[in-house]
């Protein structure tokens, strides 16, 4: 177990000194840096994210030849217009809005025969972000083009209803487009019918009255965010339900907190007995923001324990030898984010600018020395630096931090 990720040996808390002076004087390069006062450390991860994307961008698009061979912002090149957008939105610059768009436009013409049909995974993804760019960047043409393409996606008769590839990730987009374009942009009569699909699938797969939702992927009746019942009960929590519909929701996570591991952790499975992954996508930190989100939701003192729980798992067990976002240290940085917005507690910035600055000073030399996974898809948004990239701009206004593609 303990090869998956570095012990946790930072400090608890450090309190930031007032001159920079006096942070010089430590010896401990990650001390110092911990020990910073936030708007000189905010300034180093801003110069860092902005570096990784200048290198991210040349390498994935520029060296590329400009080609589309993955178009997913999981692992492909719209993961690296999502970083751009994230990247304008912090500074500004209307280049990067540029390039974003351009990239989404080749991402357009890569996707139109996928049948995939996911914020992460599929189209979309690329109509979604295609028309929050355009919004943004006032072109009313290309908006409606990409809002008309997303109303044109079809949902397959056999598709699962998990977050990668499911009927979870395309509701996601809704509500990202929702959020970014205006509340009434895709109405509650085109989701509620996938919603309703989605209800009765978890009754029938229901554990006879122990769990009120269950799903299966691949034959396998996953709990985490990506797979699992965490991702899906993340996303019913922005659509419109019924009371009943509400209280299976509630009901289902009570019975995960219920099942979980005596360390805290949770099954990535249904009757899974290993106790081993502490990731976004399988474990308590995918489990941790949707607890995180239902303690906001639903105002219940249970949830927000569970929360807290979790984020303590992710403290001890979370600091992983991978950079990613979905199973990397930049995605568990990212349950610290969430927990510290939801209590307002400095501990939880704290924890989330350790193992920020963990990655800030050691990243680069532990990848180059094989200490730590660079990555399958090394330059990628949920695999790779581009995640790196892109928590760093997220450390820069903490409040306003939110994990790409699952908190909205
Ligand atoms: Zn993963």
């Amino acid at each position: 177990m303990a090869d998956r990720f570095f012990p946790n040996q930072m400090p608890d808390f450090v309190s930031e000194t007032a001159e920079e002076g006096v942070a010089e004087s430590s010896g401990d390069s990650l001390l110092k840096l911990l020990s910073l006062p936030y708007s000189s450390i905010s300034e180093k991860f801003k110069r860092a994210a902005l570096g990784l994307k200048e290198s991210i961008v040349k390498e994935t698009w520029g060296y590329g030849g400009r080609r589309v061979r993955d178009f997913t912002i999981y692992t492909g090149s719209l993961g690296i217009a999502y970083l751009l957008f994230k990247s304008y939105q912090v500074t500004n610059n209307k280049n990067d809005l540029n390039l974003c768009s351009e990239i989404v436009q080749a991402c357009d013409s890569a996707s139109r025969s996928s049948g995939y049909v996911t914020f992460l995974c599929g189209r979309a993804g690329v109509c979604a972000l295609g028309a929050v760019a355009a919004k943004h960047a006032g072109d009313e043409r290309l908006l409606n083009h990409y809002l008309t393409q997303f109303q044109e996606i079809k949902l397959p008769k056999d598709i699962p209803n998990e977050l990668l590839y499911g009927r979870a990730g395309f509701l996601w987009a809704c509500s990202f487009l929702n959020k970014h374009i205006h509340d009434q942009t895709v109405s509650s009569s085109f989701t509620g019918p996938v919603v309703k699909e989605m209800i009765k699938e978890g009754r029938r797969l229901s554990s006879k009255g122990r769990c009120p939702l269950m799903y299966e992927w691949h034959g396998k009746k996953y709990w985490g965010a990506a797979h699992g019942l965490a991702g899906i009960v993340h996303v019913l929590m922005d659509m419109e339900l019924k009371p009943d519909e509400v209280e299976d929701v509630k009901g289902t996570l009570r019975y995960m907190i219920r099942n979980r591991f005596p360390s805290g952790n949770y099954p990535s499975s249904e009757g899974s007995v290993s106790d081993r992954l502490v990731h976004w996508c399988h474990g308590s930190p995918g489990v941790a923001l949707t607890l995180v989100k239902a303690a906001e939701v639903f105002r219940d003192e249970e949830f927000l324990q569970a929360a807290v729980d979790a984020g303590e798992v992710v403290w001890e067990r979370g600091l992983l030898k991978r950079v990613g976002i979905c199973h990397g240290v930049s995605g568990n940085a990212y349950v610290f984010l969430s927990l510290y917005r939801l209590t307002g507690d400095v501990k939880y910035l704290y924890h989330a600018k350790a193992f920020a600055c963990f990655l800030l000073d050691k990243a680069n030399k532990l990848i180059s020395e094989g200490k730590m996974h660079g990555g399958d898809h090394p330059y990628s948004l949920f695999e790779g630096v581009g995640g790196m990239a892109y928590l760093f701009l997220d450390m820069i206004e903490p409040a306003q931090a939110r994990f790409p593609g699952y908190e909205l």
